[in-house]
């Protein structure tokens, strides 16, 4: 059987130009790409005002791969987990966190990862694919859906903090991003949008390079690289003094401040020594610091540190004038929290 189009590949233009060869007025573009990006239409059926001979036409020349949200999961604090289904059977995950002024979408960019960081569950699946730009984009919308229903308010923000490594899927996460910002997409401002790396320096200096206007997180977890190659073997790769180096570059750049997402672990990093070299590494560029809460996977022999430790770490960083939030984890009975995303039907 011929492969049909998946027709939101189609720029505007390009879905422009092909009604005109259909001898259809470019304006029949404007409105079938409404449907397919605004109005998340899942079917040619849906295009309520799209005369059904056209319809018809685009059902037989394409295909809308739509993703659908297989299973919803929701958490007694309120986070919904989503078990997305894409068009070829694959599964990701994506989360809705909703705080008392706001709502999260955690999205995920790749069907697994390779990326191997020993503490996270998604790194037990091996990478599977990169996510396209709509399947990124869908999850985004019909989260916002979501908290229309659940929370009464459209979403607020967008963390790429879901499964995958959101900067080895550079070109597709910035369509994406391009189309959720858009006022063709869902017009959200970049500023509420943020991309998290295990930092990538040749890839965030091409983010600098780019001028996004979104923010960037790096997951540090420690400033010492043995430590860091431990838990993060991409450390061996680009090692902190390069990360550094594109992390200046970003700053110069973008103006904009740099998140460190950090957890402390017992017995890893949670000796005075770790806590005066993160310090020192957040004085190198305009950063703030999430400590985050550990979530355990299945006997992985790691361990929180204890809470004494993580107030010194506050303290030691509040008093080097260094922003700190302690963040909480959400969502941990249904295995939505930070680094839990690993489809367990898969
Ligand atoms: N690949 C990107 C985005 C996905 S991971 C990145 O590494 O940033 C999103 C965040 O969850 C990262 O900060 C990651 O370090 C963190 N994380 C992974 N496993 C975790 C776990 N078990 N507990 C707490 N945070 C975890």
């Amino acid at each position: 059987m011929d492969q049909k189009k998946d027709i939101r590949a189609l720029s505007k233009d390009q879905l422009r130009d092909f009604f005109i060869s259909q001898n259809d007025k470019a304006f029949r573009g404007n409105q079938v790409y409404e449907w397919l990006w605004q109005k998340g239409a899942h079917t040619f059926e849906d295009m309520s005002n799209i005369s059904k001979e056209t319809r018809k036409m685009l059902t037989e020349n394409f295909v809308i791969n739509h993703i659908e949200v297989d299973d919803m999961q929701q958490s007694n604090d309120g986070t919904v987990k989503n078990a997305v289904k894409l068009h070829d059977g694959l599964v990701v995950e994506s989360v809705l966190i909703p705080t008392e002024t706001r709502t999260t979408a955690c999205v995920s960019s790749q069907v697994g990862c390779s990326l191997n960081c020993t503490f996270c569950a998604t790194a037990r699946l091996k990478k599977m694919r990169n996510l396209n730009p709509d399947e990124i984009y869908d999850q985004v919308h019909a989260i916002d859906q979501q908290s229309r229903l659940y929370q009464n308010h459209k979403l607020s923000n967008i963390v790429f903090m879901g499964m995958g490594e959101p900067l080895l899927n550079y070109a597709n996460v910035l369509k994406a991003i391009d189309m959720i910002t858009s006022e063709e997409g869902l017009g959200m401002s970049p500023r509420r949008i943020t991309i998290s790396t295990v930092g990538l320096p040749k890839m965030i200096k091409k983010l600098a390079d780019d001028e996004v206007k979104f923010n960037l997180a790096v997951s540090l977890h420690s400033a010492i690289d043995e430590v860091r190659s431990k838990m993060m073997p991409i450390n061996d790769t680009s090692n902190l003094a390069e990360l550094m180096d594109s992390l200046q570059y970003w700053y110069h750049k973008t103006k904009r401040i740099i998140t460190f997402e950090y957890v402390v672990w017992k017995s890893i990093n949670d000796k005075q020594k770790d806590i005066d070299a993160l310090v020192d590494y957040c004085k190198k560029v305009p950063s703030k610091v999430n400590l985050i809460e550990y979530n355990a996977i299945e006997e992985d022999g790691f361990k929180q540190a204890n809470p004494k430790v993580i107030e010194n770490y506050v303290r030691v960083l509040e008093n080097n004038n260094i922003t700190v939030n302690v963040r909480r984890s959400r969502g941990k009975d249904i295995d939505a929290a930070c680094g839990q995303l690993a489809n367990k039907k898969v």
